[in-house]
């Protein structure tokens, strides 16, 4: 059986902290497949497509990544897709208590799944979509913490 991990998400959009925490899953799983979770609570910047568009490209040279959108819960999705793991990015001791919250319900609704932490990169540690989205908002120079396709998605955005 060929080992799959999940990297679950909002993406709204994919950022370079985002990126490296599934390149380097890539590395470790045969087949990774991203998927934006498709939560209605949340309001976001982008659409479902135009994201999946976004992560496409930005990890279009590594040919074990998928990027796929769901709508219900993430476990559903890993055990239909036959995945082995779950993969989140964790950036500082911030993130870890609701980590901790997710992945033992997680646990509960599947305890064959495994979930594995990836430590961000030093230099990402400060970065998320939304503060990303701020900065871009006001014109600041978002050129190291996105990849060129969503700077220029951003760029286009908010010129409306
Ligand atoms: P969610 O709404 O599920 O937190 P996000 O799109 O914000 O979705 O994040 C998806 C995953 O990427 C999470 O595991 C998150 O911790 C991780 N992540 C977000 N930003 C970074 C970053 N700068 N470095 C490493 N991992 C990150």
């Amino acid at each position: 059986m060929s080992k799959l991990a999940v990297v679950p998400g909002s993406f709204d959009p994919i950022t370079n902290g985002h990126l490296d925490i599934i390149t380097r899953a890539a590395k470790v799983f045969e087949q990774v497949n991203v998927v934006i979770m498709n939560n209605s609570a949340k309001n976001s910047l982008f659409t479902v497509e135009e994201r999946k568009a976004l992560i496409e490209e930005a990890t279009k040279k590594h040919s074990n990544v998928k990027v796929e959108s769901s709508d219900g819960l993430m476990i559903d999705y890993a055990e239909k897709v036959g995945a082995v793991a779950v993969v989140r990015g964790l950036r500082a001791v911030t993130d870890f208590e609701y980590e901790m919250q997710i992945t033992s319900m997680n646990r509960v609704l599947d305890e064959n799944i495994e979930t594995f932490f990836i430590m961000t990169k030093n230099q990402y540690s400060f970065l998320s979509s939304s503060i990303v989205k701020e900065v871009a908002k006001y014109g600041g120079n978002i050129s190291e913490l996105v990849p060129s396709v969503v700077e220029q998605a951003l760029r286009e955005k908010f010129a409306r």
